[in-house]
């Protein structure tokens, strides 16, 4: 979460290592029972694969407590056919303490149970203990990009399979380009790195509030002045000296996530909610947006840039407190719905647009993430 006008936060880099670690294998059993049940669940799971997704509609996910975020972001993971495609393609697990533990295992069940569509909504609870015991802690209000971020670290590193983890990446990584140019001579560092979310400042460098999602980028990609404690040592001048830092886009991946930075640092443990007006389109064309010096991709990778909104993920409330609930447009149906836990209903895109934020309306939604997909993939 986090608005901050210093350069740590626009150069967050995605933390593909997560603190935790997964003992594979605790408790194995080995026995003629689980075998059974184990090919059992496979034939099951053999059964949904080429299945369509989630087509008639929309079912919704109890709140376990507090457990709307998480929701949430499950809704959007689990409406994306891309991602499921990937999903579905994973090795089951061998053991039943094995499979208790592995996120990407307890997901697939999930949509399994939700693709059975039998009732209006499902309870997560399998799902919830395999986070649990990874230490994503339930009954806390959590911020959505971060726990994004969470979940998404551990589905790749629970996937095991090397070109599944390479899809993965594929399907959701940033790449970008960081230039940083001293002023006092012709030195320059160029260094990649990949990011989750594109975090997007909601205001410029002057405090003033941002009132487009094409002016948030401008914002974020605009080369800033290092100066002063900003200053970064220069080999080539031997000291300290004043830098100008730029950020270059390479490469967007077919699922692009932008976090819009509406929660800002005011001092060390507060933190306050920017609500305000910040519109965003529908469909999102990068080239018409950016500059050629705000990118570093050829014509091949740019012909790609052409977006359209598949989710936005929105918080209603406080910093302190609140509530999220997600907007996904189907990417089968191609009709808009609204995930509020168990409730879910089709909505219009202006619904959609409500959530666009408002100064003085506290509690109405306000877009925090907003999930685009490419139009014409390579
Ligand atoms: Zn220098």
């Amino acid at each position: 979460m986090g608005q901050r006008s210093g350069r740590q936060d626009r150069s967050k880099k995605l933390e593909l290592a997560l603190s935790e670690t997964m003992e594979a294998g605790a408790g194995v059993q080995n026995n003629q029972e689980e075998a059974e049940e184990l090919k059992a669940k496979e034939t099951r799971l053999t059964s949904v694969f080429g299945m369509a997704d989630l087509k008639n509609g929309a079912i919704g996910l109890y709140n376990l407590g507090q457990t709307c975020c998480l929701n949430s972001l499950l809704q959007v993971f689990l409406m994306n056919i891309h991602f499921t495609g990937i999903l579905r393609r994973i090795t089951v697990p061998l053991y039943a303490a094995q499979q208790k533990k592995s996120v990407p295992y307890q997901m697939l069940l999930l949509l399994e149970i939700m693709q059975r569509g039998r009732d209006k909504a499902v309870r997560p609870v399998d799902l919830a203990c395999c986070l649990s015991a990874h230490r994503v802690k339930l009954s806390v209000q959590h911020d959505a990009a971060q726990l994004y971020l969470t979940l998404w670290n551990l589905i790749k590193r629970q996937m095991k399979n090397p070109v599944l983890v390479e899809d993965l990446s594929d399907l959701y990584t940033i790449s970008i380009q960081e230039h940083l140019a001293c002023q006092k001579c012709s030195f320059e560092i160029k260094s990649n790195s990949s990011m989750l979310t594109l975090p997007l400042p909601v205001l410029d460098s002057n405090s003033h509030m941002l009132k487009t999602l094409e002016d948030c980028l401008q914002c974020f990609l605009h080369p800033e002045e290092l100066t002063g404690q900003d200053m970064c040592f220069c080999q080539q001048c031997g000291k300290k000296t004043p830098f100008l830092q730029r950020m270059k886009l390479v490469h967007l991946p077919q699922t692009l996530t932008i976090h819009l930075k509406r929660f800002c640092f005011e001092k060390p443990s507060a933190t306050r909610k920017l609500r305000h007006y910040l519109k965003f389109p529908q469909d999102l064309d990068f080239n018409a947006v950016l500059t050629e010096d705000q990118c570093q991709a050829d014509d091949n990778e740019k012909a790609t840039w052409q977006y359209g909104l598949f989710a936005v993920v929105a918080h209603s409330g406080s910093s302190s407190y609140g509530h999220y609930c997600a907007y996904i447009r189907s990417l089968t149906e191609c009709k808009w719905y609204c995930f509020n836990d168990s409730e879910v209903c089709q909505v219009s895109w202006d619904d959609v647009k409500c959530t666009y934020g408002h100064s003085n309306l506290h509690w109405r939604e306000t877009a925090y993430l907003l999930i685009y997909m490419k139009k014409h993939p390579q």
